[in-house]
């Protein structure tokens, strides 16, 4: 953490907020907020690069966001790989611990997030190569023992030349979540059914999730839009059909008395839900190295 030393720092309004950074960063521009944060634009005096700087919201606040805070910072310095997000540089404006309060990270900036590209009819190419970089993203969380749970497009962010990062690291393990507990403001369409109905999970969690952005990616729809994750629930069961009695066994009680005492669905077919022709069709190759997406 870079130690504060007076002079060095400026404040500059960004929206709600004041930002106050290193001076060697200029130019802040709003560019997104997040559960944790807001985040803005910048441009890197020093190195002379652009950056993304994003200032965490309260991160002491309470027990949960200090942790998810600590969590998303130790990962960061630990994971290098080219389809997670770079952290570049880390500081606090407040000189002692005592007053310790605010946390910026500096990260490597792209230029959309993938809410702004699920939306676009992108070739074959694009697409696949854009799930093949969230898949590299995921396999190398899961090698260092990472289980993200929580992957969605505005976790992920996108270059105009088609390059992809992970944000960040998910649900911290203290953020527990509860089947009935009333939802506040946060997107879960892309949760799998294990954290939904908080259940023992592995890996594969995170695959749901990829698998739910390949879908809007074809269909240019949410796949599960539920209002709640009661509602969520019943999206699933409608499209997949009744879960088999061996996931209703692995379910806490009080849920499977919920989940049983649903209406039995036979689910959607694959093939109706994804007809041969929703698909992109193959596009000459050589496209690939001429033409940049527009974000
Ligand atoms: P976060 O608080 O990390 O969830 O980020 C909120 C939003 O800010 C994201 O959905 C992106 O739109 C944007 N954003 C965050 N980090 C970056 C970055 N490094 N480059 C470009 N946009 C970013």
């Amino acid at each position: 953490l870079s130690k504060a030393v007076t002079g060095q720092f400026y404040s500059v309004q960004v929206g709600d907020s004041t930002f106050t950074v290193l001076k060697r960063y200029q130019q802040l521009r709003a560019i997104g907020s997040g559960a944790q944060g807001i985040v803005c634009s910048a441009m890197d005096t020093v190195l002379g690069i652009p950056v993304a700087v994003k200032k965490l919201c309260r991160p002491f606040q309470n027990q949960t966001h200090a942790k998810r805070a600590y969590r998303e910072l130790v990962l960061l310095k630990c994971v290098n790989h080219k389809n997670i997000i770079r952290l570049i540089n880390v500081f606090t404006p407040q000189k002692s611990l005592e007053e310790f309060q605010d946390l910026y990270l500096v990260m490597e900036l792209m230029d959309a997030s993938l809410c702004q590209v699920i939306h676009m009819d992108l070739d074959h190419e694009r697409m696949s190569y854009l799930l093949y970089q969230i898949l590299c993203g995921i396999r190398h969380l899961h090698s260092a023992g990472i289980i993200h749970r929580d992957l969605k497009p505005s976790n992920i962010v996108v270059k105009s030349d088609c390059t992809l990062k992970i944000l960040d690291f998910g649900l911290a393990r203290t953020a527990c979540t509860n089947f009935m507990m009333t939802p506040y403001v946060v997107t879960r369409y892309y949760r799998a059914p294990e954290v939904i109905l908080g259940m023992k999970y592995k890996e594969n969690v995170d695959l749901w999730s990829v698998g739910c952005i390949m879908a809007e990616m074809i269909s240019h729809k949410i796949l599960f839009p539920g209002k709640d994750y009661i509602d969520q629930w019943n999206k699933v069961i409608e499209v997949l059909g009744t879960p088999s009695l061996e996931f209703m066994n692995r379910l806490m009680e009080t849920v499977r008395n919920y989940v049983m005492n649903k209406p039995q669905y036979p689910g959607v077919s694959f093939a109706e839900l994804f007809p041969d022709w929703a698909f992109p069709s193959d596009s000459e190759h050589d496209k690939l190295k001429s033409k940049n997406f527009e974000c």
